[in-house]
């Protein structure tokens, strides 16, 4: 790819690194992509973008890409190029043969938050209709499961209240667990805008991000709480709020749940739940704590947005709930400048959870068990739909190591690297017999697949993706697919080969069917998007033009619940062998495992990932800057470079997990979430020593 040249035709198509869902033109000089140029009509951008959707593209075109289909009998063979017919009949074959001889439950799917609506409806119902059963599992699982649990239980639906717009309203922002400047670029410059206008800024972060103090914005509060002690501190600012009369008991009154109002103010306003009760557990001071509690629930329009930092813990779907309940109690719901906002990681985390990717959920967030729901697939697609809810992630990597589970196909997805507990997830992909693996490049979990399956990159394919605000944006083919087929056409052609009728010839139709099976999507189809530009969910008869704002007069479930959130220590716990406690996040430069920013071509991307170190805790440790260290916790050890900052507090070191070199998750635990086992990748008890180097 080259950036140069006058374009000769531009397509409109949608980033495809994070939540924030860019729209870009496309400029090509005859097939050949030249230009990324932000579009000033994008309703989540309005012209603006980060240097990752403006300039890391060049993965299209890198030489590591594989475009021939690939088998091979065992792992420890070499692959064999063949033909598309050859390895999608041989991957139907393992496949069919495993259901036969173990059962139908006996294989399952991984989707990707990286592939759009269509791909990603496509895969759960190869699972559903093809398959037989409801092992469908995404990669949201590691990520926002959590809000899908929480804002769910709480609210009736899982997904943001607000749009970005939204923001320009708010007087006081609190962000939990998240780092917009480095994760999403494009919605912190709007957020910074607002604070330079005046609004009031809360971080909760055990790190010094860089919103806490950049260009002309000082947060009000950074509570540098220890990690792992979220819910202590949300449940710490409720009871400031209730027990110092901060509620907005109209609001509570009128349109939240009065039995469990009743059981979480008994719950809520219990001494031990003070700030200065929790003040050595969480490491944030008392007062701190009650001053940001009191901005904000008085400080006016008053908006959360919070990331990875919150949901990643064993205790991620309580800290969701502890969120929204702070919002229903301040009566911060419904309203511009308010609300509750999950930052999405992944361009497509929101559709992939929308389109029923996970094992107890069909499209809609509706559960497998309804006979109604299952009942509008059944019949439109002439099976018989499995009332069992499937296997999660981490529990078709335990049936595999138990026998039991046999066979996966997993789309854009490296479980290997991206999942936690590195040498769990390898013994589960070796004991299976048939792993197919659908993606751009070769990576850690191919090498225990038997089937490789070439994929195609957003550049190359019509769909959609869903951004954070639930806004449907359209992505457009730009190029043709250099491996002859989009992912959609590839997981269509793996049904057919087992057996399935399925003949769509254009993601409009597969958007069609979701429109058709979805109520909160009845209205959306092609034509409406090409029209509108993008439409935020719901949108159906109620509201046919999208719904900006969410749960304006009243909660999706009818009245708001309240939710006790009792705290529970992690087990994953610092002592004299392991002192400190790692977290973990990412750079503006990279994105995940870094797949595709380390293939751009451009030196820039490559920066490593270093481990960041309190002065303190590097002096004790005899550990100067830029020393290679030793990295080693319970689980295992890696080794990179220090980084000695007071951005990290005493006792907390901080590392990114771009570098497949690195291997973060060699290091983290095999804790998860209590509701929905999203990994607790925030929390690692480790110590730290000098290294000669890798
Ligand atoms: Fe892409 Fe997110 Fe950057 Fe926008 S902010 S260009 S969506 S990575």
């Amino acid at each position: 790819v080259i950036e140069m040249g006058t374009p000769e035709r531009s397509v409109v198509t949608t980033c495809a690194y994070c939540g924030v869902g860019c729209s870009f033109k496309a400029e090509l000089q005859g097939d050949q992509l030249v230009r990324m140029v932000p579009y000033k009509h994008g309703k989540a951008n309005r012209g603006h973008s980060c240097v990752k959707g403006r300039f890391a593209y060049g993965y299209a075109e890198h030489s590591d890409r594989i475009l021939s289909p690939m088998i091979r009998d065992r792992i420890d063979e070499p692959w064999r190029e063949v033909g598309w017919d050859e390895a999608l009949s041989f991957a139907a074959t393992k496949m069919r043969g495993l259901q036969e001889d173990y059962g139908r439950r006996s294989i399952g799917v991984i989707t990707s938050s990286r592939c759009t609506n269509e791909e990603t409806f496509l895969v759960q119902k190869l699972a559903r209709g093809v398959f037989g059963n409801n092992n469908t599992d995404t990669c949201a699982r590691v990520c926002h499961s959590p809000t899908g649990y929480g804002l769910g239980q709480t609210y009736g639906t899982s997904a943001g209240t607000q749009d970005f717009d939204s923001v320009e309203h708010s007087d006081v922002v609190m962000v939990i667990g998240a780092n917009p400047t480095d994760g999403h670029p494009v919605f912190a410059s709007r957020l910074k805008k607002r604070l330079r206008q005046g609004a009031k800024l809360i971080v909760v972060d055990p790190r010094r991000i860089d919103l806490v103090r950049s260009a002309h914005i000082e947060a009000s509060h950074h509570l540098a709480l220890r990690p792992g002690t979220n819910v202590a501190v949300v449940t710490a600012m409720a009871h400031v709020i209730v027990n110092e009369g901060l509620t907005d008991d109209a609001f509570i009154a009128e349109r939240c749940d009065d039995a469990s109002f009743a059981d979480y103010m008994e719950f809520v306003r219990d001494p031990r739940h003070a700030p200065e009760a929790v003040e050595s557990l969480t490491g944030v001071p008392a007062a701190d704590l009650r001053q940001a509690a009191r901005l904000y629930a008085k400080g006016g329009n008053g908006a959360i947005y919070y990331g990875l930092g919150v949901t990643e813990h064993s205790q991620g779907s309580t800290t969701v709930i502890g969120i929204a309940n702070l919002a229903m109690l301040t009566g911060n719901i419904g309203r511009a400048g308010v609300g509750v906002n999950p930052l999405r990681g992944q361009n497509n985390v929101q559709g992939s959870c929308d389109m029923g990717s996970f094992p107890h959920e069909l499209p809609g967030y509706r559960h497998v068990k309804s006979p109604e729901t299952r009942g509008i697939f059944e019949r439109l697609w002439g099976v018989e739909i499995d009332h069992e809810p499937g296997l999660r992630i981490p529990n078709m990597l335990d049936a595999a190591v138990e026998g039991t589970f046999k066979g996966l196909y997993c789309q854009g997805e490296d479980i290997l690297q991206s999942d936690p507990d590195t040498k769990h997830v390898a013994a589960g992909l070796a004991a299976m017999e048939c792993v197919i693996v659908h993606d751009l490049f070769l990576n850690e979990t191919s090498n225990y697949a038997h089937v490789f399956l070439p994929g195609s990159t957003f550049l190359e394919k019509d769909g959609t993706f869903t951004n954070a605000e639930r806004r449907i944006n359209r992505v457009r083919k730009v190029m043709a697919p250099k491996a002859r087929y989009a992912d959609w056409e590839v997981t269509q052609l793996l049904a057919q080969a087992m057996g399935a009728d399925w003949n769509y010839t254009h993601p409009s139709q597969i958007m069609d069917e979701i429109a058709a099976t979805t109520p909160s999507f009845s209205g959306v189809s092609y034509e409406k998007l090409e029209e509108m530009g993008s439409v935020q969910w719901p949108c159906n008869d109620a509201s046919p033009d999208g719904m900006p704002m969410m749960h304006v007069d009243g909660f999706v479930r009818g009245k708001g619940r309240f939710i006790v959130t009792e705290y529970v220590a992690t087990d994953e716990r610092t002592g004299p062998r392991f002192p400190l406690l790692l977290t973990t996040g990412r750079i503006l430069s990279q994105y995940n495992v870094g797949a595709q920013t380390r293939r751009t071509g451009n030196i820039a991307w490559h920066a490593e990932d270093l481990l960041e170190i309190h002065p303190h805790d590097a002096e004790n440790r005899g550990v100067n800057d830029g020393d290679f260290v030793r990295l080693a916790s319970r689980s295992g050890e890696t080794t990179l470079r220090a980084k000695i900052t007071d951005r990290v507090s005493p006792g907390v070191v901080y590392t990114t997990f771009h570098h497949p070199d690195t291997q973060a998750n060699v290091i983290t635990t095999d804790y998860s979430d209590w509701a929905t086992n999203c990994p607790e990748y925030k929390v690692t008890a480790v110590q730290v020593s000098p290294s000669n180097g890798p």
